[in-house]
Formats: structure tokens, sequence, C-alpha cells
């Protein structure tokens, strides 16, 4: 396992790093003891890295990543997030974020969080986001709370004017637009984060599972078409008798200016086939013909948030 330095900050997280909203049943029910171990299998394997949110199970995946924690807490970096509490329930005024970083605190077992969060910006007020919500945030820093402030969402144009706007931020996370259905976070987020040195967090390299042979759940707001296209490459990958998440995985994790990159995972076999992805060279001539095939849906973009907050081009979804 390889620890790369999170932008200007301290932290060194490790290329493959956790994602925990599976914890909180986000992609079917999952199994609680389950969830402790392979939370345990990735901290043996190296994994350093675990991201989670309030908004993952309503605070389910909080509370079970803060129970498998206990006697972990030092080994590892703790992510979280304010603001989302729910598919559309959003605040991110002061007071509300302040309750629940005090919540996550609690439900996490710990005093301190090392990355706090603005999840999914583009559904709120970019101007409160600037003048309000991160302000607050950069007090808890100074306060002892958290150790880093950075800002999540799907959406990448809005990403980068907060980010702009805020310069004291540590952290950028953006999600589903660098896999192999979407690489448009090198065009327009990139550069902005080499000039800047932020922490650069990938989240999503299956596409939200879509790019696996389970394919997309049904609340995947990517349109259908998307996902057809997508399942031939899954049964083209079969056919070789190769795995199209693994490849997945492995495209992703190629990334050089990407810190960390996040995989959902709720069982310690999830975990066992990622590190696998992590270790075994890429398929190049696998990876050209998958390509190939995803080529017509490549970068299609879905609307998330506020209308004014939409990237160029974003097409109506699925959800
Ligand atoms: P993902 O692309 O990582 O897909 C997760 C799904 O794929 C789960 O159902 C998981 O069981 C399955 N999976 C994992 N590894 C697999 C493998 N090797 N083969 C087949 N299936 C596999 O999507 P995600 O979970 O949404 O993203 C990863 C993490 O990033 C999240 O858990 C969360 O922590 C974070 N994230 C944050 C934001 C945000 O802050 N706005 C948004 C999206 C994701």
């Amino acid at each position: 396992m390889n620890y790369t330095p999170l932008g200007n900050t301290n932290l060194r997280p490790s290329t493959l790093g956790f994602g925990a909203s599976p914890l909180g049943n986000e992609f079917g029910t999952t199994d609680a003891a389950t969830g402790v171990k392979a939370v345990h299998h990735a901290i043996e394997h190296g994994i350093n890295y675990f991201d989670v949110a309030p908004y993952y199970g309503t605070g389910l995946a909080e509370e079970r990543l803060g129970n498998a924690l206990k006697g972990y807490r030092d080994r590892v970096i703790l992510a979280t997030k304010v603001g989302r509490y729910g598919k559309n329930n959003f605040d991110f005024s002061a007071k509300r974020i302040r309750q629940s970083l005090e919540l996550s605190l609690k439900r996490l077992h710990t005093d301190h969080i090392d990355l706090l969060q603005v999840h999914d910006i583009e559904f709120g007020d970019a101007e409160q986001i600037i003048h309000e919500t991160l302000p607050e945030m950069l007090a808890f820093k100074q306060e002892g709370l958290i150790n880093f402030v950075g800002i999540t969402g799907y959406p990448l144009h809005i990403l980068k004017r907060v980010a702009q706007a805020v310069p004291d931020i540590d952290v950028v996370l953006s999600y589903c637009r660098y896999n192999l259905l979407d690489t448009s976070m090198n065009d327009v987020l990139l550069p902005l984060i080499k000039a800047n040195n932020y922490g650069l967090i990938n989240a999503s390299p299956l596409h939200m599972r879509m790019l696996s042979n389970e394919g997309a759940p049904d609340w995947h707001p990517a349109p259908a078409k998307v996902n057809e296209v997508t399942q031939k490459a899954a049964a083209y990958c079969r056919e070789q008798g190769a795995s199209l998440s693994k490849l997945a995985v492995q495209f992703a994790l190629q990334h050089p200016n990407v810190a960390t990159t996040l995989v959902g995972m709720s069982s310690p076999e999830l975990v066992d086939l990622n590190l696998q992805a992590l270790n075994d060279p890429i398929d190049t001539e696998l990876l050209k013909a998958v390509q190939t095939i995803l080529a017509p849906v490549k970068n299609t973009v879905w609307i998330s948030g506020q209308p004014e907050n939409n990237d160029p081009g974003a097409v109506v979804g699925n959800a």
C-alpha cells in the first residue's frame, strides 16, 4: 500500500480508501458484524482512510464505523461531513453544522475529526456555504474539534467556484467524475487543485456500483441508457474471464494526482477484491476494448442540486 500526502495537510491517506456509505445500507441491507470485520480487515491490510457521513443511513454508517474503530481510532484518518441529512434534507447553517459535528463525534466515539467536509455543496446556496458554513468549519479547526476542512459534490464547476472563493479549505472530494464512465474531473477541477495544492479525493470508481456485474441500484441518478451500455461492457468482461469492477477500480487508482480513491465496502471479501485490484497490473488490452464499448455514453452528466449549481450540459437522469 502506498500513502500519499493529501495536499497541504499532514495527512497521508492510503491509495485505496474505505467508503463507509454501504455500512449505512445505502446499497441494500448489510450485516453489522460483517461490516466491523471489513473495517478491521481493511486496517490490517494497510487501509488507513475512512470516509463516512451523517447522511449514510441517517447516522447508521457513523454508528457502525464508530463501533468498529473502538481501539483503532489512532491508526486511521477519519473523515465525515456536515450539511446533508437526507435525500432532500439539507441545512448548511452554522448552528446546524455545529450540532451535526457534535452528534458525529458521539457516534464515532472520538473527540476530533481529521477531515470535516461540506456534503454535496450543489444542494446549498453557494453564498451561504462561502460566507457562513466554511467560516464556521474553519472555527471548528481553531477549536481543535477538527484538523482539516473540505467540500464535496457532483457538479464540478461549483466545487471549483467555492474552492476559489475560500482558499483556506484543504481538500476537495469529487465523485463519479473520474472513472471509466467520466473523466471530466481532469478538465474542470484538476488545474485549480494543482495550482492551490488542495488535497484531491476521488470517490465512486464503480460509478456507484454501475461498473459491476450487479449493475446500478434503483436510485442511481444516471440516465438508464448509461447503465444499459455499461452492462454490455460487464458482459464483455465476463466473456473474457475478466471483471469490469476490477478494471474500473484499477483505472481510477492510476490517477497521479488523487491522494485516495474511495470505494464503498461492507465485507472482508470486497476489501480483498479491491486490494487485489490495487496489487495486480491493469490489462491494457481489456481497458481499450471496454473504453470503446463505453464511448457512446462517456461523460454523461446528470442534474444534481440547485439549477444554478449544475454543470453545463447536465441531463435529466433516472432519479
Ligand atoms: P462505489 O463506486 O465505490 O460503489 C460502491 C458499490 O460497489 C457498493 O455496492 C459495493 O458493495 C460495490 N463494490 C465495491 N467494490 C466492489 C468490487 N470490487 N466488485 C464489485 N462490487 C464492488 O460508490 P460509493 O460507495 O458511492 O463511493 C465510495 C465512497 O465514497 C462512499 O462509500 C462514500 O464514502 C464516498 N462518497 C462520497 C460522496 C460525497 O461526499 N458527496 C459521494 C459519493 C461517494
